[in-house]
């Protein structure tokens, strides 16, 4: 297996790589301690071309590879993890999906200010009682004259604080599961949809997440894809959302291997460094052996997306890998840093509270576990 990048590839890494650190690090605390969704960042990330990274060049993206996309994604959760999972919303749920399944003219339309980075996208499937059961949508769309009725429930909608235009998923066909649900794209300011922010949360502080109310009108073109395929098209946008989340993911735990490894360098207990204690080298000799074979599975499962497979087994073993692997270089970090990693506004405190999403969203990691166990 060849593990080199292409120079091509090395340039748009190390670019983002300046970027993070110049533009997105010096802004996570604020994010974190605000709750303020980073518009200025994600402006300054689309002027990057961080967002429609994989988006073709006719419909304006940059028509990168996958793993391209995924290497941008991880040094941007290194810096900032609600900003990596607000480009992880855009990119893989939204602007992916658009150029997937749409028509000409919703590429036209919705696309293009996607690409750009005019447009911040959200992805409504989860509802009261549809999360990892995400098949048993309660939102129904309803035949009208020349369209549908929109009306249900969706909650923890990433990025709906600013997002232009959301996908949102419902029933068509109630009682058919995951065979009878359409996807829609709706405007965020089609009169119909009340939000309601939602109490304060753990990590990804940022990113913009609401619960959201539809009683909506939609013409008939603004169906996604096919009447009753919506379910699938959710399935689809996943498989690259989970290589995107296993590489956040990845930078978050790197982050936390970094301020170990620098902690233990620095601090003296019984008159040497904590580095040379056997204790501290096997913590952090682990949590960097975790990390890269879970980027390895990263690596693995952009590269079959690269080559146009599906890659529902990659993607959930990244995403299993490399979520479980992050939250142990967390752990793992506070261990090192002990009382200076607990202090509130600690980088490890915050990289311990950001990366326990990654477990939980975009399905849990039992959804994960379901789902290789079923590829087997
Ligand atoms: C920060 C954040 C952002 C999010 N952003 C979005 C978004 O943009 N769009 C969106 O649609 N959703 C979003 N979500 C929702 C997310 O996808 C769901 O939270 C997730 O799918 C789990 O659903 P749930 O929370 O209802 O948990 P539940 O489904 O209630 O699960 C509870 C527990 O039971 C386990 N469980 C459930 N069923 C089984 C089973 N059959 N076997 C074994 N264990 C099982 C789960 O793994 C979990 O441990 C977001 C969530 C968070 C926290």
């Amino acid at each position: 297996m060849n593990l080199d990048l292409s120079p091509e590839q090395v340039s748009f890494k190390e670019s983002v790589e300046r970027f993070a650190r110049d533009v997105v690090s010096p802004r996570a605390a604020a994010i974190d301690a605000s709750g303020e969704f980073p518009t200025d960042v994600m402006q300054a990330a689309a002027g990057l071309g961080l967002l429609g990274v994989t988006v073709s060049t006719a419909w304006g993206g940059s028509g990168r590879d996958y793993l391209s996309y995924a290497l941008a994604i991880e040094a941007i959760g290194r810096a900032s993890a609600t900003v990596a999972a607000s480009l992880v919303v855009t990119n893989s749920l939204v602007a992916e999906l658009v150029e997937h399944a749409g028509t000409d003219e919703q590429r036209d339309r919705w696309l293009r200010p996607l690409a750009r980075g005019e447009l911040i996208g959200a992805f409504a499937l989860s509802e009261p009682n549809a999360g990892t059961d995400a098949a048993n949508q309660q939102t129904t769309a309803v035949r009208t004259g020349d369209g549908y009725r929109l009306a249900g429930r969706k909650v923890w909608v990433a990025n709906a604080e600013e997002a232009g235009i959301i996908i949102v998923f419902a029933s068509t066909q109630p009682g058919r599961r995951g065979e009878g649900v359409s996807a829609f794209l709706v405007p965020s300011n089609t009169p119909g949809i009340r939000r309601s922010a939602l109490g304060d949360s753990l990590g990804v502080r940022g990113l913009g997440c609401m619960d959201l109310d539809f009683n909506v009108a939609v013409r008939d073109d603004q169906l996604l894809g096919t009447r009753d395929e919506g379910f699938g098209l959710a399935m689809w946008a996943l498989q690259g959302g989970r290589v995107a989340i296993a590489a956040q993911a990845l930078g978050i735990g790197q982050a936390a291997l970094d301020e170990a490894i620098a902690h233990a360098k620095t601090r003296e207990q019984f008159g040497r460094p904590i580095a040379n204690y056997e204790a501290i080298q096997w913590m952090i000799a682990d949590a960097a052996t975790a990390l890269d074979a879970a980027r390895m599975l990263m690596w693995k499962a952009a590269t079959v997306k690269d080559r146009g497979e599906p890659s529902v087994l990659e993607s959930s073993m990244a995403k299993l890998a490399a979520s479980e692997a992050a939250h142990n270089a967390a752990d793992k970090a506070m261990q090192v840093l002990a009382s200076a990693g607990y202090r509130r506004g600690s980088v490890v405190e915050r990289l311990f509270r950001d990366v326990r999403a990654a477990e939980i969203y975009q399905g849990t990691s039992e959804a994960q576990r379901m789902i290789i166990a079923k590829n087997l």
